[in-house]
Order: structure tokens, then C-alpha cells, then sequence
């Protein structure tokens, strides 16, 4: 696990997504050079492996097109809710999602 809690949710040991034990944590926001700014500014939830990027395709996160990008503008929903404005994500990951 990283060093940040996440700002996302108090269940720290839960999959977001499924309600089972998590094993991990996934980075609302990833990508090259993302996923640090992101543990930094706590954008991150626990998952199962499963719900992560070992179920089949439909059921996880990662290359799952839809679902990478709900990831990241719930992102920036967050981010934009308890950290800063659109313009300061903008800035600070490049793009804005919303
Ligand atoms: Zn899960
Ligand atoms: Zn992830």
C-alpha cells in the first residue's frame, strides 16, 4: 500500500467496488507520472485483485476502456471537491476529465 490515505473513501480494507477484502489500491488517476501525483494527493481506493485487473475484462478496471475513464473523471470530481479548482487539476495532471 502507499504511503497517502485515501481521501476517497474510510474503507481502507474493503473493494471499492465489490465490498470484498481488498488486496490493493488503485489509482483513480494513472498514467505516466499520474499515478504518483495521485498517491500524493490520496486519488486512490482499495480493490480486490479482481475488480483491479485480474477479472475478465468487463468486470475490472484496467482495460476497460469505459471504466479507466469513469476511474479518472471520479478523479477529478473528487479532486475538485476537496482539493482545488478544475484550472489547479488541469495544471497539476494535464488534462481535465470533466
Ligand atoms: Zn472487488
Ligand atoms: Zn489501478
Amino acid at each position: 500500500m502507499g504511503k497517502t490515505k485515501s481521501i476517497v473513501t474510510e474503507r481502507e480494507k474493503i473493494c471499492f467496488f465489490c465490498g470484498r477484502p481488498a488486496e490493493g489500491e488503485h489509482h483513480l488517476l494513472f498514467g505516466s507520472g499520474i499515478r504518483e501525483l495521485a498517491e500524493q494527493d490520496g486519488l486512490k481506493v482499495p480493490v480486490c485483485n479482481k475488480c483491479h485487473n485480474m477479472g475478465a475484462a468487463i468486470e475490472r478496471i484496467h482495460d476497460n476502456i469505459m471504466a479507466e475513464k469513469l476511474s479518472k473523471m471520479l478523479g477529478q470530481a473528487v479532486y475538485e471537491k476537496q482539493i482545488g479548482t478544475r484550472e489547479e487539476f488541469r495544471t497539476r495532471y494535464g488534462k481535465s476529465y470533466l
